[in-house]
């Protein structure tokens, strides 16, 4: 038992988390940098359920996480009734658009769209404390952070695949029954 126990702490949520250590970052939005243009570029290029939303990229410090499906719904909304919507205007998440030169069309706000408190794990937290918090919050899935910034992200799925890879090197394992 005492083997077993130090093997279920070996694995981190740092294992676990995506992006892997060779794939592309993470894909982010910055809080008040990015225009609409660029956000459907996004959601065109990626097929993520949600994207986390950081200061910006230098600092990778979290702000929220927004659904992808929420986000196609606000900027078509927008876009077709929003007056002064357009390509190159900017998206902030922040409570205040952020200060823009004079001739810039209007800026769109989706604060209300952002869950200002996603759940978080550090990169150390092993992996059975994250299995269990995912069981007992039915969570979709949860952010890694390291020192306050953002690293990664572990899905439901992720966490399944986990479990099944877990239990197939240790049949005998009954951590995850
Ligand atoms: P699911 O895991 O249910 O397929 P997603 O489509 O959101 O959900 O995620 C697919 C994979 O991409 C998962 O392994 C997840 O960890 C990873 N992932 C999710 N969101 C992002 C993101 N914004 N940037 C990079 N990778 C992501």
């Amino acid at each position: 038992l005492e083997a077993k126990e130090e093997f279920s702490h070996k694995t981190l949520a740092m294992d676990v988390m995506r992006p892997r250590r060779t794939d592309p970052p993470l894909t982010v939005l910055t809080q008040d940098s990015m225009t609409v243009e660029d956000t459907e570029s996004v959601i065109s290029e990626t097929t993520y359920s949600g994207y986390p939303v950081v200061v910006s990229r230098e600092s990778q410090r979290l702000v929220g996480f927004v659904l992808r499906r929420d986000l196609i719904i606000s900027i078509e909304s927008a876009r077709k009734k929003q007056d002064g919507i357009v390509s190159s205007s900017i998206i902030y998440f922040t409570d205040h658009s952020p200060p823009l030169p004079p001739s810039s069309p209007s800026a769109l706000k989706l604060r209300n769209i952002l869950d200002l408190s996603p759940f978080t794990v550090t990169d150390q937290t092993p992996m059975e404390i994250v299995v269990d918090i995912f069981r007992k919050l039915g969570l979709r899935q949860c952010l890694v952070t390291h020192n306050g910034k953002l690293l990664g992200i572990i899905t439901k799925k992720d966490v399944l695949k986990h479990i099944a890879q877990m239990a197939n090197q240790d049949p005998d394992s009954i951590l995850f029954n």
